[in-house]
Formats: structure tokens, sequence, C-alpha cells
């Protein structure tokens, strides 16, 4: 058996929900269990519509026409597209009147995207003698606790997913099963969603619980590239990165797989592949957890914008570890967490998200300390390993000395497979250009 999952964009219109049903009727021999996410941007068009909701105004015109135009021109009754369709109008039309909406509320209203994708596609793949049957999360075994919006899978899923594929496994009922990703039930039967991005996790989770053979995720580029394509047109596709190199590369940027993801997988060893629905046959990229051939140093480089960095300066004499606790605490307190930082005797740097109001923890930590907020800051980062970072740093300062760039701050993680450094956000795909060129030769120049 094999895990195939797809993302909205391969997805996004009729025209590619018949792509997806050809590669997965190609694969027919392999026992595919497919997962599925929300048809393009209905995820964001989903809580838009919450937001107008809210203000007292009811639209789903977009994502009625959408799945419409798709159940039309793939030629499927619109039966269940409908029902559904109203039953979300309903939800809709009692959120404008109570004009609230609970995080509980919203998992609901967001669950309606996948529950659609998962019924268009199985209806099609059966209309094209694929005989196909769309299951909803919470029939397929995924139970959460009741974290809204980004729930956690209780650990009862390690048997539950098993039990409600057992006769598919047997291959005593043929029908490929076509599940929802993103969402799940919590023990009172409520639906939780896990997060943004989310699907991953939950093909991640079914291909781990049963034990298959690989865990496929369809992209629409060449597997996990050395960088993201739009900066660095000649970035080149990894064949092989490791599970941690994958999570960290997930926390510092890049789209490819949700961070949480690669939690399952590992635990049973089930190998990973990235795939290109727009390039069949390329092998695309395989994640698994030690490395099978030798590899470049430097294996990808990202970047995340828009980070906010805090110089904070200990202005008492606490003694380090005294000022760092005094900080650390603050950041508890106010749940503000930490991308990357730096630490000396009586001072710390570090970037938190730009996102988070920090207006409390500002005030508490400057009781003990002096602090400085820079915004507009990138975080790039190499994932390479670690254990030749002399020579990755001494590579990495000539080449930005070169082109005259100064880095604000380094951090060589507790994790073995990243450094990041920062730089201003206007400097960063620069950055991310030269340091590219650096390590793996830049054909224009
Ligand atoms: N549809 C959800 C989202 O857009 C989940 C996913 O695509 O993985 O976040
Ligand atoms: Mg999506």
């Amino acid at each position: 058996m094999i895990v195939m999952k797809f993302g909205g964009s391969s997805l996004a219109d009729a025209e590619r929900v018949r792509r997806v049903a050809s590669i997965i009727g190609a694969n027919r021999a392999k026992k595919p269990l497919v997962v599925l996410s929300a048809m393009g941007d209905t995820t964001d068009s989903l809580l838009e519509a919450a937001e107008k909701a809210v203000s007292g105004s009811v639209d789903v015109g977009a994502i009625e026409t959408l799945h419409r135009e798709t159940a039309r021109n793939l030629g499927i009754a619109a039966g269940e597209t409908d029902a559904l369709l109203g039953e979300l109008k309903t939800l809709l039309t009692g959120v404008s009147l109570v004009r609230e909406l609970s995080k509980r509320s919203r998992d609901y209203l967001v669950s309606f995207g996948e529950r659609l994708s998962v019924r268009i596609t199985a209806a099609f793949l059966s209309k094209s003698g694929i005989l196909a049957r769309a299951f909803d999360a919470w029939d397929a075994g995924f139970v959460s606790d009741s974290a809204f919006t980004q729930a956690e899978l209780l650990d009862d899923v390690w048997q539950a997913v098993p039990a409600a594929f057992a006769e598919y496994a047997s291959g005593k009922d043929g029908a490929i099963p076509v599940v929802t990703g993103f969402i799940a039930k919590d023990r009172k039967g409520t639906i939780t969603t896990l997060g943004r991005g989310g699907s991953d996790l939950t093909a991640t989770m079914l291909g781990a619980a049963l034990r298959v053979d690989e865990i496929q995720t369809w992209k629409d580029v060449d597997g996990i590239l050395s960088a993201d394509p739009r900066i660095v047109p000649e970035a080149h596709p990894l064949h092989e990165i490791t599970y941690e190199e994958a999570a960290e590369l997930a926390y510092f940027g890049s789209q490819v797989l949700h961070p949480r993801s690669m939690l399952p997988c590992r635990k049973t060893g089930t190998l990973v592949r990235v795939k290109n629905s727009y390039n069949i046959d390329s092998e695309g990229s395989v994640i698994v957890e030690a490395r099978r051939e030798a590899a470049e140093p430097v294996r990808v480089i990202t970047a995340v914008k828009h980070s906010r960095l805090l110089d904070i300066v200990s202005t008492r004499m606490l003694g380090s570890a005294g000022f760092l606790a005094h900080i650390f605490n603050q950041f508890l307190k106010w749940g503000t967490s930490i991308d990357v930082i730096a630490t000396s005797e009586v001072s710390v740097s570090l970037t938190v998200n730009t996102a988070q109001d920090l207006s409390g923890l500002l005030e508490d930590i400057r009781h003990v300390s002096d602090v400085q907020c820079h915004d507009e800051k990138s975080i790039v980062t190499l994932i390479c390993d670690v254990t030749q970072s002399s020579a990755i740093l001494a590579k990495c300062f000539a080449a930005l000395a070169a082109h005259g760039i100064n880095v604000q701050m380094i951090s060589q993680g507790a994790s073995k497979v990243n450094i990041s450094l920062i730089c201003d956000d206007a400097e960063s795909d620069h950055v991310v250009r030269i340091l590219h060129g650096a390590f793996f030769g830049t054909p224009h120049e």
C-alpha cells in the first residue's frame, strides 16, 4: 500500500482534478490510500466568508461557484456537494446572526473545504472506472484533542486507522479510500482541525499507522529544491533529505511539508517521497531517517522574512543565570515563541515573529534590561551538515564580505542541521542568491 497526498493547488480546478485522478489510476496496483486538501484556496475563502459573516453578511459565492462548476465540468452528480454547500450556508447564516465565531465553530466551518474535495474527487474516480470512496477523517480513525484550530491527534489513531481500513488492506474491499486531510473529531464528536497545512500530518499519520511502503506528497515542483525557485531560478531538486532536515526546513520558511508531519513517519521509519504532478516520471525527493548516499555539506538555503530582532541587555547585576531565567520566564508568561537566539553573559539577541503583539512582554523585560527592537529582518537558514560548520561558515562569510554584506547575528542552533543568519529584509533575496552561488555555483556569473 501507499499513501498519495494532493494539496490544494493540485486540485485547483476540474482539469487538475482530472490529472490527479489519472495519477491515482496509474498507481492502482500499489493499493493507494488518497489524502486530499481543500480545492485551491478554499480554506482561505472559507475563513474570509467567516469574517464577513461575523460582520453580518453571508457570501459563499466563490466557494459555491468553484465546487459546482468543477462537479459540472467533471460530469458528476451534484447531490452531495449541494447538500454540504447548503449546510455551510446555514452555518454562516447562524454566525451572521450571532455575530461571533468561536474557534470551535471556525473548525466546523473550514472542514467543508476538505469534505467537498474528497466527495468530488472520489465521485470522479468512480465515474472514470477507478472505484473509490470518500471518507471523512473521523470515519478513518482520526481522533484528536479539543485544541480547536491546532488539534493534536490522540494515540488511539495508531489502532483506529488500521481498523478503519482492514478490509481495504486485506483486499476484501477494492474501493480506493479518499480521505479528508487537515480535519478530525475530538472524543465528544466535535470537528477539529490540525492547523494550517495539516493535511501533510493526516497523510503521514495514515501511512505510518498502516505501515505503508511509501507516503507520497504530490506538489507542482520537482520535489524539495535547494532554494525557493522564485528567488534562485537555478535551484536544483534534492534526491534525498533526512526527516530532521525536512523538519527544520519546514520551520524555516519552506512550504514543503508541515513541521509536525514528520513525527509519525519517523516513529515507523516510513519513507516519504515528494513528487511533482507535472513531471510524473521524475523520482522526486525522498525523506529518510539516515542518509544513504553521500551529500553536499549544504543542502538547502531558505529565508523567512518579516522577523523582529530584539537586542536585550541586562541593566542589573543579576548574573547570567538569573538574567536569562528572568527573560525566558517572561516569554513563557506571554506565550511568545522565539525563532533564533544568541546569548552572552549579560545580553541576548533573538528573533520573534512580527505577527505577535509584544507590548506586555516588552514592558516586563524592560524591568531588568534595555531592549532595542529592529523590524524587517530576515532569517536566512542553511540546512547543512553542522559537523563541517567551520568550512561552511568560512565560505559563507567570504562570499557575503565580497558583496559588502554584514550579517547581524548568527546562530548555529541546538539542531545538528542548521545555521541561521540574520540580515535586513531588503537584502534577504540577495543573500540567498549569493550563498546559493557560493555553494552550488552560479551559472550566470
Ligand atoms: N486546506 C488546509 C489549509 O489550506 C489544509 C492543507 O491544505 O493542508 O491549510
Ligand atoms: Mg490548502
